[in-house]
């Protein structure tokens, strides 16, 4: 981390993007330039906090801002690998009218995210107040698609599938801002996550810390269910994007009188997106245990196999406790917190192919569940009340999923004495066996009301960021870590991780559950901010008696769209067969000096609408992919790059294809044949 000042203005970046703080306008953030994406200014207003007065005849959004305090106080308190700084401002009006109230904020910067800390001083009796914002961001309209979660309180909180009914938590909702004042997105509760973006380009997030009561309960009680507002909205003259983060929302209540301190902690994220995009290094994933009833240890003829396909990243996953599914009874099943996680032969068996994927220049991960502690560990008995995460009415451990056995475990809480107890057992996992990361299933903010873990109802949001924060720092940059994703987009986790795993239940439904979706149907979560790879899970996609052409028209669809698969179908090893060509493929490039440009940037054209392709450009070559997205034969369509667009160009470019031989480029066109659901890759020097 950087802190400068210049003029009077204080400036922090990660390398990957800069603030700028403005003691002339409150001592907030004025603005933030994304390098890697547009490099322009985000923001349309300062990032803002406010207490607005009731009006009887009208109502002024908002009234007294700290961003119009023009002589706010701006001093740095810690400033190495995390920097801090403190802000004292005025609530100001327009007229430049003050309340007798003060605003502390403390900025607390790291690599991931900013955690900001905020206290409003009201030293005397303030009445009549309708509102009060506590960090609410407009950004320039550019940034016109959000994502946003519910908070778990929400009477109408839809489920988006089974799963998230058992596991109680609010899947993400994804949609586009559209041109009305209505919200795209409305909670009357502390939402568990806002995000606007700029689908694959950039974007800001902001949620509040697990002290959700706080935000909740400090100004008002809950009354009439309604109290405070976390909102998407459009705003109109100028057109700005809005993420409304306001404690209390009372225009339909009674006003309320504030007096002492109040105080809220909420984080932004910010995507550090690297020069050329998500990286591609270690994309190609395989599990090392098979679906098969024997030898189901991957054996070293099979690693040596998956290392010449090109895979780069093996995970023990610790498939499932009792046979479910595809997979077969049990006895590989790792259960969570469990050490060691096997008996002696089978411990055997781990170190062995560990000693593999090495030899064979692969790494290898082990799996994690953040959420759940299985009763054959040894601190289950003695913790497990303490530590369970408690939801609904029930105040005993629920269990994840199969409450009458067959279970993976209780699902426990990660702000109680299991965050460090998981700490330990991770870097126990990890250095005892030699492994080069870590999997994680959902490391997913989630609500939690054991009051064991803290006064009041909680989230999970600090606990989880701080493992995946803890997880890198005990890995190292060379370190994997994965990240199941699916349940929650977070860009303050996606900046640690290496791969983002997308799709399986929550923005998989209702998309995949009908098969393969169109190329234009995936969800927002594919690009997003265009940070971390994306593997898509994608065997909700793929029905149970797995079709070829449904395995072939995803692998198709995915690979033009730049993203790799974990868990692709029922049967791994058919649809291994039609994508390892591909790893292979691009295995003999260090992908990660390219620049990789999806299908709708449109840099290949072709004459044949279903014939689509993506590229990988750097200043040496141009890796150009072409994908038939239909099942029928596609003969003698014509095909060309959008050179202009490109790194690399030059007059005479040679076409290399896989297996035939190389021919002239022509700028004209390339005529081609390709079958149903083919994928052709083809090396332009
Ligand atoms: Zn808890």
């Amino acid at each position: 981390m950087k802190l400068i000042k210049k003029n009077n203005n204080f400036y922090v970046s990660n390398g990957y993007w800069q603030t700028e703080h403005d003691p002339s306008q409150g001592g907030c953030i004025t603005s933030i330039k994304i390098f890697n994406g547009t490099n322009k200014n985000i923001l349309a207003a300062p990032i803002r906090s406010y207490i607005s007065k009731y009006s009887e005849t009208e109502w002024t959004y908002p009234d007294f801002r700290d961003d119009l305090d023009t002589n706010a106080s701006i001093r740095i308190i810690k400033n190495n690998e995390i920097i801090k700084i403190k802000t004292r401002s005025r609530l100001t009006d327009t007229a430049r009218e003050q309340l007798p109230a003060e605003l502390i904020t403390v900025y607390e910067y790291h690599f991931a995210y900013i955690k900001i800390f905020r206290t409003f001083k009201c030293k005397e009796k303030i009445a009549d107040i309708n509102q009060v914002g506590a960090g609410t961001i407009e950004t320039i309209p550019e940034l016109n698609c959000w994502t946003a979660r519910h908070s778990a309180a929400e009477e109408n909180n839809e489920s988006a599938e089974n799963f998230e009914h058992i596991v109680n938590i609010p899947s993400p909702k994804w949609g586009k801002i559209d041109n009305t004042i209505s919200p795209a997105f409305i909670s009357w509760h502390p939402a568990l996550h806002l995000c606007i973006f700029n689908n694959g380009i950039e974007g800001i997030e902001t949620f509040p810390d697990s002290n959700i009561k706080e935000w909740e309960e400090q100004i008002v009680s809950a009354n009439n269910g309604r109290c405070a507002r976390f909102a998407v909205n459009k705003r109109f003259n100028p057109d700005r994007s809005v993420i409304f983060c306001e404690p209390y929302f009372g225009i339909w209540e009674k006003p309320v009188t504030l007096h002492g301190e109040y105080s809220f902690v909420s984080y932004i994220g910010l995507p550090n997106i690297r020069k050329n995009g998500p990286d591609k290094k270690f994309i190609w994933i395989n599990t090392v245990l098979r679906i098969r009833k024997e030898n189901r240890w991957t054996g070293e003829s099979e690693i040596k196999e998956m290392s010449d396909n090109g895979i780069q990243l093996l995970i023990h996953h610790h498939d499932t406790p009792k046979g479910h599914g595809l997979w077969p009874d049990g006895s590989f099943f790792w259960p969570d917190g469990k050490f060691p996680p096997y008996e002696k032969t089978e411990l055997l068996n781990m170190k062995k192919t560990i000693k593999l994927a090495h030899k064979y220049r692969m790494k290898i991960i082990p799996y994690f569940n953040p959420r759940v502690l299985h009763a054959a560990a040894k601190e289950y008995k003695k913790n497990i009340n303490n530590w369970s995460r408690i939801f609904g009415a029930d105040k005993n451990p629920h269990y994840y999923y199969d409450e009458s056995g067959g279970s993976y475990g209780a699902m426990a809480c990660i702000e109680s004495g299991f965050s460090d107890f998981l700490k330990t057992y991770i870097k126990k996992i990890i250095k005892t066996y030699n492994f080069d990361g870590a999997y994680f299933d959902g490391p997913t903010p989630a609500w939690c009301g054991n009051t064991k873990h803290a006064e009041h109802p909680h989230t999970s949001t600090d606990g989880m960021i701080d493992l995946i924060e803890y997880t890198r720092k005990l890995v190292g940059d060379n370190g994997i870590i994965v990240a199941h994703q699916t349940m929650s987009p977070l860009i303050a986790i996606e900046n640690l991780v290496n791969i983002s795993v997308i799709m399986e239940n929550v923005n998989g439904f209702p998309i995949f559950y009908k098969g393969v979706p169109e190329l234009d149907c995936f969800t927002m979560h594919c690009s997003f901010v265009n940070v971390t790879h994306k593997a898509v899970c994608g065997y909700t996609a793929i029905p149970g008696k797995c079709p070829e052409n449904e395995i072939k028209k995803l692998v198709a669809r995915c690979i033009v769209k730049g993203l790799s698969f974990k868990g692709k179908s029922y049967d791994p090893f058919k649809d291994y067969e039609y994508w390892k060509h591909l790893s292979r493929y691009l295995k003999k490039l260090d992908l990660s000096g390219y620049r990789f440009e999806d299908h709708s940037k449109k840099m290949i054209v072709s004459s044949n609408p279903a014939v689509c392709g993506a590229l990988f450009h750097s200043a040496d070559s141009i890796v150009a992919i072409l994908a038939n997205t239909e099942s029928a034969k596609k003969e003698n369509f014509i095909w060309n790059i959008d050179l202009k667009r490109c790194i690399y160009k030059k007059e005479n470019m040679t076409v290399y294809p896989k297996d035939r031989d190389a021919f002239c480029y022509k700028e004209d066109g390339i005529e081609d044949t390709i079958g149903g659901f083919e994928v052709k890759i083809y090396d332009i020097r």
